[in-house]
C-alpha cells in the first residue's frame, strides 16, 4: 500500500525444540506508514519482542515483512535496533568511535565527514563533549543516548526500540523521553517502540497496539491527544484506563 514503510501480512513465528514447539505469533497482520511514531504494549511474554526481532531481521519466521519495499529477510541498516540492555556499545572504542564505526563498515572513509556525522547526531542526544569517553565513564542514560546517536546516524527507514529506557530511574526515563520526541519530531524518522509502560507509550506514541497473549493485535488507535502529551493532558485518563483494564484482563486470561 503507498505511504507504507513497513507491511506485515501473515507472520507466523514457531519456537521449536526438542519435542516440544511454541507458536508466538499467530498470522499477525501490521501496516505502519512513514513518520508514525507506534508504540506497542502487552503482558510479558506475548511476544513483542519476538514481532521486533522478526522486523529486525534477527529470527527465521514465515509470513512476509516488508520494509520500504524490500523483502526483510535479514538484519539491515534500513532498520536498527535499539535494545534495553546497557551493553550495546563496544566497550574498548569511544563515543565517537561506537558512532563512526557502522559508518565506516558502510563505506564512509573520510575522517572529517565521520567526525561531523558523530558530532551532529552526539548534540542531538545532548551528549556534546562526550567523545572521548569510553562506555564505561558513562551513566545508563548516557549509553541509551549513545546507542540512539548510533541508530539515527545511520538514517534508517525505521528506528525499532525494545523497551530501551526500561532499566533507567524514572528522571531519567522522562528526559530520555523528552529528547527522543524532540528528535523524532526534528528527523521525519519512523519509530517502533515497544514498552511494559502506559504513560510511556500514551506520551511518546502517534499510534498505540497491544498485544494478547496469544500474540494477536487487540487494539490498535491512533492516539487522540494533542501533542505534547502527559498525563495532564485532555484524554489522557481515559486512554491509560482503556489500555490499563485491556492489559489487566490479558494478564487475568493467563492465570487461569
Ligand atoms: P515479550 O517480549 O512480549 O515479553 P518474547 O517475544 O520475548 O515476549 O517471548 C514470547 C514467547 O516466546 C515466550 O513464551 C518466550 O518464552 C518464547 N521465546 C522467546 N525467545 C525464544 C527462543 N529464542 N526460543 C524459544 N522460545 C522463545
Ligand atoms: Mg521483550
Amino acid at each position: 500500500m503507498s505511504g507504507d514503510i513497513l507491511t506485515i501480512k501473515n507472520l507466523n513465528k514457531t519456537y521449536s525444540g526438542g519435542k516440544s514447539s511454541n507458536t508466538v505469533l499467530n498470522n499477525l497482520d501490521l501496516s505502519i506508514k512513514q513518520g508514525e511514531f507506534v508504540c506497542i504494549l502487552g503482558p510479558s511474554g506475548c511476544g513483542k519482542s519476538t514481532l521486533i526481532r522478526c522486523i529486525a531481521g534477527f529470527e527465521s519466521f514465515e509470513g512476509d515483512i516488508i520494509c520500504n519495499g524490500k523483502t526483510v529477510k535479514k538484519p539491515g541498516i534500513d532498520r536498527i535496533m535499539v535494545f534495553q540492555d546497557f551493553n550495546q556499545l563496544y566497550p574498548w572504542k569511544t563515543v565517537e568511535q561506537n558512532i563512526q564505526y557502522p559508518l565506516k563498515v558502510q563505506g564512509i572513509k573520510d575522517k572529517k565527514r565521520l567526525k561531523s556525522i558523530s558530532d551532529e547526531f552526539l548534540k542531538k542526544v545532548d551528549l556534546d563533549g562526550k567523545q572521548k569517553f569510553y562506555p564505561h565513564e558513562l551513566s545508563g542514560g548516557m549509553k541509551q543516548r549513545v546507542a540512539i546517536a548510533k541508530a539515527l546516524a545511520l538514517k534508517p527507514d525505521i528506528i525499532l526500540m525494545d523497551e530501551p529506557f526500561a532499566a533507567l530511574d524514572a528522571m531519567t526515563r522522562n528526559n530520555l523521553q523528552e529528547e527522543l520526541l524532540k528528535i523524532y519530531n526534528e528527523e521525519n524518522i519512523t519509530v517502533i517502540f515497544i514498552t511494559h509502560n502506559i504513560q510511556e507509550a500514551i506520551v511518546l506514541g502517534t499510534r498505540v497496539l497491544l498485544m494478547s497473549k496469544k500474540g494477536e493485535i487487540v487494539i490498535d488507535e491512533q492516539n487522540p491527544i494533542a501533542p505534547p502529551r502527559s498525563p495532564v493532558s485532555e484524554g489522557y485518563a481515559a486512554m491509560w484506563q482503556q489500555f490499563s483494564n485491556a492489559l489487566k484482563n490479558e494478564n487475568t486470561k493467563g492465570r487461569q
